[in-house]
Parts: C-alpha cells; sequence; structure tokens
C-alpha cells in the first residue's frame, strides 16, 4: 500500500469514554481508500468503539474523525459515508431477502422498480441471486451474513464498517466468507474496515492490520508485518505462537544486541531498535522456527539448552515441550511426521534457531 492514496478514514487524537472506562485514548490512525483494514485485538482492546464511533453510533468525547477530508464529528450515520454491517444478524424475520436488501433504499423514497433492480444486482454480487422471496429463516447462516453484506452495500457508500461479521459462523464457513469477503472487497473497490478477534481471519482477509489493546493502537502492517517482524511484545504475545523471553542487554553492535535470557546469553539483530547496555527488553522467537536439537553443541546465541518435557500431538503440527533451567517453557512446533523421533521426557537437548528468527522488543 502506497502511502500517497488518497486516505478514506483518518481519526485524530480520538478519545473515548464511558463514564470511568476509557475505551479510546488519544487514538490516530489513517485507512486509505479502496484498503481492506482489519482492526485486530483482544476483547474489550475497543475495536468496536472505534468502530461505532467512525461511523457516528457513538460521540468521540474528544479528538476527531475525518472521511475523505471531510471532518465528519459532528455528524449522524446517514450523513456520513459509511454503512455498517453489525455482530448480530439483526435480519427483519418477518420481511423477505429482498425486503431485507432494499430496505435503506425504500427509506429514500426511490421509484420502486430502481430499488428492485439495485436490490438484484446486489443480491447477485454476494452469490444470492434467486434468493429474493425468501424470508431470513430459510437461509443458512452464511447465507444471512451475505444478506447483511447486501443490504449494507445496496446504501452504495464509500466505506464499509463490519463489526466481527463472521464471528457467529462455524470455523469452516467462516474460512470460506472470509475470502469471499475479500474478493466482494476487491469487486467492490471501496473501503472495508473490519474488526475482529480473530488473528487468522484478519491474516487472511486484510491489506493492512492494525492491532488495537487498551484502547490504543499497539502496532500497525501488513499481515506479513505484523506476524513475522512484530515490533512490540504484545504483538509477538498476540500474533501467532512465539516463545517470550524476559531479559537484560548485555553489549550492542550496530547490527546486534547481546541479551543475557537467564538460561543463556542470546545474539538478536537490533533492526535499529533502540537499546543500551542494561536495557530490559524481551525476545521472542515463533515456535515453528525452532529446532530440537542434541545437547551437544556450543552456545553461539542462537541456542538454549534444557530438559525435554513432553509432545503434544495436534495434528497437522506437534509442539515439542522444552524446560530451561529458568523455568522457562519453550514451544517447538514442527509438521507432525516430519520430525525424528523425539527425545525421551527428562533427557538434556538444546534448542536452536537460525540467524534473524530471534526478535527484539524494547517494550
Ligand atoms: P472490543 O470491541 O474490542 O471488544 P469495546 O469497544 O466493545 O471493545 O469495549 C471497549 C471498552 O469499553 C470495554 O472496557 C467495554 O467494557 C467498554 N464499553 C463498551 N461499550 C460500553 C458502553 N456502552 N458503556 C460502558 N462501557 C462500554
Ligand atoms: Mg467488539
Amino acid at each position: 500500500m502506497s502511502s500517497n492514496r488518497a486516505v478514506a478514514v483518518e481519526v485524530s487524537n480520538l478519545s473515548k469514554h464511558y463514564g470511568s472506562v476509557v475505551a479510546l485514548k488519544n487514538m490516530d490512525l489513517k485507512i486509505h481508500a479502496g484498503e481492506y483494514f482489519v482492526l485486530l485485538g483482544p476483547s474489550g482492546g475497543g475495536k468496536t468503539t472505534l468502530l461505532r464511533t467512525i461511523g457516528g453510533f457513538h460521540k468521540p468525547t474528544s479528538g476527531r474523525v475525518i472521511l475523505h477530508g471531510q471532518d465528519v464529528s459532528g455528524l449522524p450515520p446517514d450523513k456520513r459515508p459509511t454503512s455498517m454491517v453489525f455482530q448480530s444478524y439483526a435480519l427483519f424475520p418477518h420481511m423477505t431477502v429482498a425486503g431485507n436488501v432494499g430496505y435503506g433504499l425504500s427509506v429514500t423514497k426511490q421509484p420502486k422498480d430502481q430499488i428492485r433492480a439495485r436490490t438484484e444486482a446486489m443480491l447477485e454480487m454476494v452469490g444470492l441471486a434467486g434468493y429474493g422471496e425468501r424470508k431470513p429463516h430459510e437461509l443458512s447462516g452464511g447465507q444471512q451474513q451475505r444478506v447483511q453484506l447486501a443490504r449494507s452495500l445496496v446504501l452504495d457508500r464509500d466505506i464499509l464498517l463490519l463489526d466481527e461479521p463472521l464471528a457467529a459462523l462455524d470455523a469452516k464457513l467462516r474460512k470460506d466468507m472470509c475470502l469471499e469477503l475479500k474478493h466482494l472487497q476487491e469487486r467492490v473497490g471501496i473501503t472495508f474496515v473490519h474488526v475482529t478477534h480473530n488473528q487468522e481471519e484478519a491474516m487472511t482477509i486484510a491489506d493492512r492490520i492494525a492491532l488495537i489493546a487498551d484502547g490504543e493502537l499497539v502496532e500497525e502492517g501488513t499481515a506479513r508485518d505484523i506476524y513475522e517482524a512484530p515490533l512490540k511484545r504484545f504483538t509477538a504475545e498476540f500474533v501467532g505462537e512465539n516463545n517470550l523471553l524476559s531479559g537484560t542487554v548485555s553489549s550492542v553492535t550496530k547490527n546486534s544486541a547481546k541479551v543475557d535470557v537467564g538460561a543463556g546469553t542470546l545474539t538478536v539483530e537490533r533492526h535499529d531498535a533502540d537499546v543500551a547496555k542494561g536495557d530490559h527488553v524481551s525476545v521472542s522467537i515463533r515456535s515453528e522456527l525452532l529446532q530440537v536439537d542434541s545437547a551437544e553443541g556450543r552456545s553461539d546465541g542462537r541456542s538454549l539448552s534444557g530438559t525435554y518435557l513432553e509432545t503434544v500431538y495436534l495434528g497437522l503440527t506437534t509442539s515439542h515441550l522444552v524446560k530451561l533451567e529458568t523455568g522457562v517453557e519453550l514451544k517447538v512446533r514442527l509438521v507432525s511426521g516430519m520430525e525424528e523421533a523425539p527425545p525421551a521426557q527428562g533427557s538434556p537437548v538444546r534448542v536452536t534457531w537460525k540467524a534473524g528468527a530471534a526478535r527484539l522488543h524494547v517494550n
């Protein structure tokens, strides 16, 4: 995503308090036009509050919401270039599918045949051509969710806001719908802002992800940025399966730092992280980048010795647990069937990784 693209959504120094609860703290965020943007984070972090504030359903305590360059902070939802897909399906049960989709247009007093044509086009867009006369209860969960989408898209706004749109679907359907949503967004070409607590969903669907927790923007980037090169410890803990080690910097060179983690001293690439000798830092290493080796071998800053604890078979992968002398347990994740026979429980082993696998976090 190039940064010179038009900005569809900008929130500037945005705060939202519910009484004494601070749901958003001085948040700044920019979402580009035509982007599939995901707000990812743990429950209670402020994602829904942010989305609803963008849509005009909540009034900010302070700060501004700017959509396509216009300050809309004082405008109601229907005066904004946004439409919203709510978390629950919230379809009118007594109305047909077509009635549900066309509802938002019927209140605009457009001619009936125009509404009918738009409605049919939208049903086709979401893969429900021919379903217009059914009632919501005659549809599966996935189909009901598509009706919701059509109902929001029919309004022809530039920005679609989706709050956990796939949360009610079972895992398999959620995966399929994820790709469908992504393709739908590519077809309609408008900006999608999608809230989820599910990292897999976020990575599948997003052009860019913002990690939101405790009312703050923790970090943003592409799925690959967030997964492979998390800057913050929080990101490393939330996304993927990372081993986190706390330690103290013992020396620093231009490109790397040595970090004493108690069970050994690690050499970690700095990636411009601002660290000095004596700093308390964290090191993260993704479980699938670790190997379990024999106890022999020299410490080269990219291995730690410990005791083999146990094997947890998970189908596609197998998790191997190794306990360091500090008591910290490392998870090593290998593709099942590809690994050699695991070491005996309680035997000494060495966990190793390649250069670049360990990430340094200042906070
Ligand atoms: P998320 O969508 O990330 O789970 P929310 O935006 O729903 O987070 O909530 C953020 C915080 O604001 C939470 O602490 C939540 O309990 C609180 N909160 C949300 N809505 C209200 C409300 N209407 N009144 C009071 N507190 C609220
Ligand atoms: Mg929410």
